[in-house]
Order: structure tokens, then sequence, then C-alpha cells
């Protein structure tokens, strides 16, 4: 039951951070509108009352002293606040005179996937016909393209769940692969537990014993960077133990001679020599998964997060379907989106080569019908740009000389910190769109007030393709704006406020419905009465008498034939491992209690008391040949640069490993160390897996 107090109201809503969109109520003052606290939506289906700390606290961004309230212009190095025209002055005159200097694609755009779906489209829009620029890409980029590409080679749509989480009840096993479920999407374990108290069993891969692994049947603790490896053998297990489900290969899928024929040489022998894994648990977890009836995978940044991290995920999809467990009840694969709108955020054209729809911009049918829809003439749209990464690339290049950054934080997040931040300075304009002080902010020339997750409304889609309704909370703090009109004015000074005539955040989401209606991911039967009825609508849903799509991939896959393709993978090293000079191997992720580049959890009391500063795991074996204890500084040093951390010792890590956090930034920010060796499709940089150098530095 939720407590109503006298004077207080509750407004349904859902978290902003990550891709669960945990059902909430915000408790807010009747009279002066003030935000009080918050409540979990026990009849929300994905987290039925529960929230993790994140979302407890989540509201005490709102209204916290460091909103940025004003816009800013930095004059003298220094930013002094400005009125909405005095910014959008400037902002006009340089990207004017920019493109008229460099040409139109000297203004780049860089999204991110913590905004609505309405702010997304629109970020894709602005920058293709308020700027013209061909450089988009977003924060996306660094979270969620490998499994977009794995789930693009062998499924041919990227939904990033197959199955909604109502249905993980009834699962027999879960094979978790370099997801830390337990502090990354705390609300799912619910789930997995309800199932594990009906006999389901667990199995963790992963370098360190997270918090499932200890409950898990196996744990599989791989060397980082060898997921490839894991797969091909457990694929060549399936095969030789007859596990394969035959009449569903032979019927949905193509291309299983050959895989077959690839993983071969896979012995459990190889197998573990590549991983570290012991042949006894590669056994075990083989046949626990090959005799599942129910099987779910799932999969996150451990797994996708690697220069091949699109292999890892073809080759983890490809166990699943020799399974047969996509498109049936309570079986299928899954990643375990990191944003909030990770899932919708990719979908609606703020990729470099993708329109709204998940429609291609190298297919003139593509940009002929949303040409149509935005009102210009195709030969207006720009051609495909570069990735989040290789912007930098291009700024250093000086083909990039203005950005418009949105909702994200690359200073932090980025990887190889030290060459970001060189391209951060080069830039010849600079303007970042966020509601606090980022660290991406200090090396802007304006700063834009942007409202918080509560001050607009819209939507959003889970992690389970589900779409779902974010409520206005309370109107915008200060001079705060939603980023969708900021984009409009900025378009308005660009000339362009034609094609941005939007008054209210529902009239981007009826133009994005039709913009999105025929692609893959179709919004168009989509309405927000549905979401309220039904407690989201997942799409696919093409028209309004149609059900949505809560189980993707029932009779026919996204493929032109209709049938799952299984890749053939040949087996790569990560991009840099360890040697003599770097003899430890590092792998970074995240801790429960922050959010992304940490940019709204620390600022959260309760957050940062119980995790105030990054850490550096290191198993006791390790640290005993570095004389460490817990508690000593250490200083880790890779080809990029190097920082120190506080030594943390645990047996809960492989002994030749090192795992720190990523949610600080500066000189605390473990990305100016990590690899931005990309991965050949989805261009993501490999944050997981690098070669470090360890050394005890004396107390002082
Ligand atoms: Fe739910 Fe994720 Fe928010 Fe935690 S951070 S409450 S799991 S949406």
């Amino acid at each position: 039951q939720n407590l109503i107090k006298p004077g207080e109201k509750l407004i349904t809503t859902h978290c902003c951070y990550c891709g669960m969109q945990c059902g909430m109520h915000i408790r807010v003052d009747e009279k002066t509108g003030a935000v009080k606290g918050v409540e979990p939506r026990y009849d929300f289906p994905v987290n039925k009352g529960k929230l993790c700390p994140k979302g407890v606290t989540a509201y005490q961004t709102i209204e916290h002293p460091d909103r940025i309230l004003t816009p800013l212009i930095k004059r003298n190095g220094k930013f002094e606040k400005a009125t909405w025209d005095e910014a959008l002055d400037v902002i006009e005159a340089n990207f004017k005179r920019i493109q008229r200097e460099h040409g139109k694609d000297a203004v780049s755009v860089f999204g991110g996937v913590s905004m609505t779906n309405e702010k997304c489209y629109l970020v894709g829009k602005y920058a293709r016909v308020a700027l013209g620029t061909r450089f988009i890409d977003y924060n996306g980029r660094f979270c969620m393209s490998s499994a977009a590409g794995g789930f693009l080679k062998t499924l041919g749509i990227d939904r990033g769940a197959t199955l909604p989480w109502t249905e993980f009840e009834h699962v027999d096993t879960f094979f978790v692969a370099g997801s830390n479920i337990a502090e990354c999407h705390p609300t799912t374990t619910q789930h997995i537990w309800k199932a594990k108290d009906k006999g389901a069993k667990i199995i963790v891969a992963d370098p360190r014993e997270i918090p499932m692994a200890r409950v898990a049947d196996v744990h599989l603790d791989l060397k980082p960077g060898t997921d490839a490896a894991l797969a091909m053998g457990l694929l060549n297990f399936l095969v030789e133990h007859d596990y394969v489900d035959q009449a569903y290969v032979d019927e949905r899928c193509d291309n299983y001679e050959e895989l077959k024929a690839s993983v071969r040489d896979w012995t459990l022998e190889r197998t573990s020599d590549v991983t570290g894994i012991a042949i006894e648990k590669l056994e075990k977890a083989g046949h626990i998964y090959g005799k599942s009836p129910r099987s779910v995978m799932l999969f996150a940044r451990g797994v996708e997060q690697q220069s091949k991290g699109v292999d890892n995920v073809s080759l983890y999809t490809s166990m699943a379907l020799l399974r047969g467990m996509v498109g049936k009840f309570a079986s299928g694969v899954a990643t375990m989106t990191g944003q909030g709108n990770g899932q919708g955020g990719r979908e609606h054209g703020q990729k470099a080569d993708l329109l709204p729809g998940y429609r291609k911009l190298t297919d003139p049918k593509a940009v002929e019908y949303v040409s149509g829809v935005w009102g210009i003439d195709p030969s207006e749209m720009p051609k495909p740009g570069v990735s989040a990464f290789e912007m930098f690339d291009e700024i250093q290049a000086g083909t990039i000389r203005a950005m418009h950054l949105m909702c994200s934080n690359p200073a932090v997040s980025a990887p190889n910190l030290p060459y970001v931040w060189d391209s951060f300075n080069k830039l010849d304009f600079f303007v970042v769109s966020d509601f606090f002080m980022s660290e991406s902010c200090e090396f802007a020339d304006v700063v834009l007030p942007a409202c918080s997750w509560a001050e607009d409304e819209g939507t959003t889609t889970n992690l389970e393709g589900r779409v779902i309704r974010i409520r206005k909370v309370r109107e915008p703090l200060g001079d705060s704006l939603p980023d969708w009109e900021i984009m409009k004015r900025i378009a308005e000074r660009m000339g362009r406020g034609r094609y941005f005539p939007y008054e209210t955040a529902r009239d981007i989401w009826e133009e994005f419905r039709i913009a999105t209606k025929g692609g893959a991911a179709d919004y168009s039967g989509i309405t927000w009465e549905r979401i309220d009825d039904e407690y989201g609508v997942f799409w696919p849903c093409p028209s309004e008498d149609h059900p949505g799509t809560p189980t993707m991939f029932k009779e026919r896959f996204g493929t032109a034939n209709g049938k799952a393709n299984l890749p053939v993978v040949t087996y790569r090293p990560a991009g840099e491992y360890a040697n003599e000079e770097y003899p430890v191997t590092l792998t970074t992720g995240r801790v429960v209690f922050h959010y992304l580049s940490g940019n709204q959890t620390r600022r959260v009391d309760f957050l940062s008391t119980m995790s105030k500063l990054p850490f550096v795991e290191i198993h006791p074996e390790l640290a005993s040949s570095y004389g460490l204890q817990t508690g000593d500084k250490v200083e880790l040093r890779t080809r990029r640069g190097a920082m120190v951390v506080e030594a943390r010792l645990t047996k809960a890590i492989r002994n030749d490993t090192v795992f720190v956090p990523y949610h600080w930034g500066k000189e605390l920010a473990i990305n100016q160390l990590t690899n931005p060796c990309l991965d050949p499709m989805s261009r993501m940089p490999e944050f997981k897996v690098c070669a470090v150098q360890l050394k005890k530095l004396p107390a002082n």
C-alpha cells in the first residue's frame, strides 16, 4: 500500500536511472508543488513495489541545490549567468560562422539515451534538419551498440529482450554472462529468486564473483575478454552432447552446419585453456543449459564492451537458438539495458547511420519516407556520420569544430580520456545541455540548463521493449527548459524553425509515431492512453488494434527470409592483453550506488556516503606479490595514462585481474586508462579489457 500523507499527492512516473524503468510515485506538496519523497509502484509488473538505493533517492536530484538554473556563458575562462537570448545569440553566431567557414558538417551533435523517446527522436532530426550535419552519434554507442549489432546479425531485429520479465518466474535456467544484475539492475533479482525458489538453476559467467555468482549453481570465472571462446566451447558441447533442438534449428535457423563445423575444434580442453575456467565447471554448465527446457540467456556490458562485443553477443544468442529458446514462453535472450531509455534511444535516429524506426540512412526508400515526414527534400538528408568515439578523431583532424552535447558526460564515460579531454579543448565552440554541471560542462563555451527527468512528460522504452509514460512532476526549476524546447529554439535561430512546430512533448510523439510506421521498431499503434491502460505497450505495434509484442519472433525472425542466422566467428584475443610490461588485466564496471558517470548519483548524500571514491579490487594472492593491503594506495598505469586508487582485497576476483568502477571524473576517472580499441561492426570501445601495471605507493 502506498502512503499518501495529508497535503500531498502522488504523481505516477518511472525511475530516471537504469533500463528497468521501475514504476514509482513521486510525493508532491499539493499547495507548493515541492517534491517531498517517493513511493514504489506495487502494481507495475516490472518492479512490483521494489526500488533499489538509486531509485529510492532519485527524487532528491529534482530540486537539488546544484541544479543549473540559468544559461551560462564562459568569459575569460569563467562561467557567467546569462539569459536565454544572450546564450542563443552566442550559439547562433558561432554555429553559423563555423558552418559558413568550414561547411555544415563542422558542427556536430552528441546525444544521450537517458532522455525520453520524444527527445531522442528529436536529437536525430535536430542534427540533420536544423544543423544539416552528418556528424551525430550518442552515448549508447558506449552502452548498447554491440548488443544491437549481435541481435541484428542473428535475429534480424535489435530488441533488447525477446520476452517480458513477468515470465521469468517460469524459467528453468538463467545463463547470466557479463551482467552484474544485483548491482546494476537490482529489481530484476526478485523475478530470478522467484524462479530459483521453484528450482531454477543459475549459471554466471564473470571474471568476478559478483553477488549473483555467490548463489549460482556454476560460476564460470573466465578471463576478461574470452567470452567468445567460452561460447564456442559451449556451442560445441551442445552439439556433441546432442542438446541441439534439431527440429527448431532445421525449421527456423540458417547456417547451422557452418556454425557446427566452426566450433568443432573448441574442445573443453581448449576452451578451458583460453578462458581459464576449470573443465568440470564447463561440463556442469553445459549439461545444465543443455538439459533445460526453458532457459533465458542474459548478458550486459561485460560481454558487449569489448572489441569483439558483437561476436560475443552473436555466439551467446546462437546458444539460445541451438536450444530452440527464442520465440517461446519463459525462454529467450536479453541484454540488460544500462541506460533508462537505452532501448528507445537507440531506435529513433541518434545513431550515425540510422533514421527513426531503425531505418537505415543508406536505404533510399527510408530516406525518402523520413524526409517526407520531416518535410524536407530527400537530397537534403545528410549522409551517415561516424561513431561516438570516432567523432573525437574528427575533432583532432579538424573536420568537426563545434559540438552540441546533450544528456551525456563523455569526459567521464568515454575511453582514453586524455584524448577525449584534449579533443574537447580543441573545439572551436562547445555547447552542453545538462541539469547538473558535469565534467563535460566544464569544457564548454555555453552551458544550457536542461530540465530534469521530472519536469517534462513523454515516453521511454524499458529493457523489455515496453513503452511507458513519464509524467511531469513539477514545473521546470529556474530558467531550465526541456531538451526538445532547447533544440527547437536553436533550430529557430538557424532559420529552420518551421520544421520544429511543437508546443508540447505530445506533438513530437504524434510525429514520431508516423516516422516509425513501417520500420522495424514500429510505434505507430501506441497511444499514451493505451500505455496508461495496459501497463505499457511492447513494440512492434503497427496499429491501434494490435496488441503489441511482449514475445518476439514467435513465428519469424526479423531477417529477410524470416530465419535466424547462426554466424561463424573466428576467435580474436582482446585488443590488448597482459604481458611482461603490463602484467595484469584491468576490467571496469559499476557499483549499486551509482549510475553511469555519477553526475547525478554523486550528489545524493546517501549514495555518495555509501560509495564515495573509486577503489581497485585485487585478489589477495596478487596483492601479496605487490605487498598490498586493503587501504593502500596503488598506482595503476596503462599505455594511455595512470591514476591512484585505494586497494580493496577480495577473493571475489580472479588473481590475474583487477577491477575498478567508473563513476568518478578527472583524476578519479578509470577511463583515463581504458582502451579505445573498437569493435569492427558496433564501434564499441573495449572498456572491459586492457593491460595494466600496478605499483604500491608509500603511505603519506
Ligand atoms: Fe529500478 Fe534501475 Fe531505478 Fe534501481 S536504478 S529503481 S533498478 S530503474
